[in-house]
């Protein structure tokens, strides 16, 4: 295991260094060995748990970290904040897989910065364990997100609305940069600084764009502008709502991060919101990809400093991408939506039978996971297909006749579909009752059996069922909070 500086080297004014506060007593609460074994760590430390918490709190530093809390700014709903930044992070370096990709390995919770303004540095136990949870779900069922590498118990307590356990989080991501890093020196009119984080990121993000032809501006937000949409395109197949879709949490990797107030979609329902603190509905489930391009319209005017200001050709390309994004998240989307209801070919009419079984799932206030893995299995199981056929009438009989209607075996279109639909999300209060229980008990077991049956979200094992049951008042009472 070697680190590297490469954020370090962009040189001063892209962090402040900053050291990890120790806590109390470190202990290893969840730890992630399949992350930690691509990451080519010593199987000797990974044989020690005590040693393990030591580092993944912050207590000690691996050889060759260089702790930083990074600086950016950030757009937080529709208000520009010119200075945010790790206020209760560290960036240790990066890690080399054995395909020789660069990993960030940050600490989370590990202390105050430069940036904390008026918080504590802290995290709580509960968040802890949510992000690493749901970070593992999403990937598992194929969502691009950051990592979690551990969760560890400072044997400290954190004040939030009472006192509470406190944690760190080892997030491991192909990079933390932010619409937020952009914006941040483009406030401050700092183009040379602007000018290396954006050669930064064409290196470690988008190293094609060195083979393109054209303006590197505009091809680097054009990659972005592919990877974010592909994300909220994904995120809605699996009915994830983030939350707090601010520029600060617009990774340019295109990975989902931060996931703080986050939640799943229970019934269908474009509006749905669960944040306390979304008043709007800005950033509600069916929002996301109009937020997505708001916040690409604030990643192309951060680069624009880069380039002179009376050669019109750069904003008029740029421009026109941000308004070309409603047309392709438009056609993504509809390429997702037609996986899911086993569309394998093109037809017409296909946009009036996926809105009629959308409505219908809306009206009868059905459960939007259920719902399709009752249509992937309605192929091939008589029961599932009664059901749905009383639940969603006229429109399912539609549905199973157009998609009968083709050139492939139930058995492979089953197949087709179930790599679209989940038989298990990880569902709001079945996360929340896994967190209390942890709290509680102060042992993770129930967070590892959760986890065991989120990390194979596409079958159904024996132990899935106990976390498929939907939430009695269907979450219609759900709330999630930032500030944790
Ligand atoms: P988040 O809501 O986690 O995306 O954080 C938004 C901003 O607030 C970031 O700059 C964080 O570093 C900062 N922040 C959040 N919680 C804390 C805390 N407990 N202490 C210091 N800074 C924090
Ligand atoms: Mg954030």
């Amino acid at each position: 295991m070697q680190f590297s500086n490469t954020y370090v080297n962009l040189g001063e004014r892209f962090y402040q260094k900053s050291q990890p506060t120790p806590v109390q007593s470190p202990n290893l609460f969840l730890f992630n060995t399949a992350i930690a074994e691509r990451l080519q760590m010593q199987e000797s430390l990974l044989n020690d748990r005590d040693a393990l918490a030591q580092y993944l709190s912050g207590n000690r530093l691996f050889e060759g970290a260089a702790p930083i809390a990074c600086a950016y700014a950030g757009h937080q709903f529709s208000s520009f904040n010119p200075q945010l930044g790790d206020g209760r992070a560290h960036l240790l370096g990066e890690l080399t897989d054995r395909e020789g990709r660069l990993w960030d390995l940050q600490l989370k919770g590990s202390g105050p910065s430069a940036y904390s303004r008026s918080g504590d540095g802290r995290c709580a136990l509960g968040p802890a364990i949510r992000e690493f949870i749901m970070s593992e779900a999403m990937k598992a069922l194929g969502v691009p997100t950051t990592e979690c590498l551990a969760v560890v118990t400072s044997g400290e307590t954190v004040y939030r609305k009472g006192p509470l356990p406190g944690a760190i989080v080892t997030r491991v991501a192909s990079s933390h940069v932010r619409v937020g890093n952009f914006q941040y020196f483009a406030a401050r009119g700092d183009t040379d600084s602007l000018r290396l984080l954006r050669d930064y990121c064409i290196a470690r993000h988008f190293p094609e764009i060195d083979r393109l032809e054209g303006d590197r501006s505009v091809l680097l937000l054009d990659k972005a502008i592919e990877r974010q949409i592909e994300l909220v395109v994904q995120w809605m197949r699996v009915g994830f709502i983030h939350g707090v879709m601010n520029t600060d949490n617009t990774a340019i990797s295109g990975d989902t991060i931060d996931f703080g107030p986050c939640a799943m979609l229970g019934v269908y329902r474009a509006n749905t919101v669960y944040s306390s603190i979304d008043a709007t509905g800005r950033y509600a489930f069916g929002n996301q990809g109009n937020i997505a391009q708001w916040n690409m319209a604030r990643f192309a005017e951060s680069l624009l400093p880069l380039h002179d200001q009376n050669d019109a050709s750069i904003r008029e390309e740029m421009q026109a991408l941000i308004n070309g994004f409603a047309a392709r998240f438009s056609h993504s989307y509809t390429k997702m939506m037609a996986g899911k209801l086993g569309f394998i070919d093109y037809r017409d009419n296909d946009h009036l039978i996926a809105e009629s079984i959308m409505e219908q799932l809306s009206e009868q206030k059905m459960d939007y996971t259920d719902s399709f893995d009752l249509l992937t299995r309605a192929l091939t199981d008589e029961t599932a297909s009664e059901k749905l056929s009383t639940a969603l009438g006229a429109s399912f009989e539609q549905w199973k006749n157009r998609v009968l209607d083709q050139d492939i075996s139930r058995e492979d279109l089953y197949n087709t579909m179930r790599t679209y639909n989940p038989v298990l999300i990880p569902r709001n209060h079945h996360v929340e009752a896994v967190l209390k229980t942890c709290e509680e008990s102060g042992e993770s077991t129930a967070a590892e059996a959760f986890l065991e049956v989120l990390r194979q979200p596409y079958v159904l094992t024996e132990n899935t069922p106990a976390f498929q049951t939907v939430a009695e008042d269907y979450d219609q009472s759900y709330q999630t909070f930032c500030g944790t």
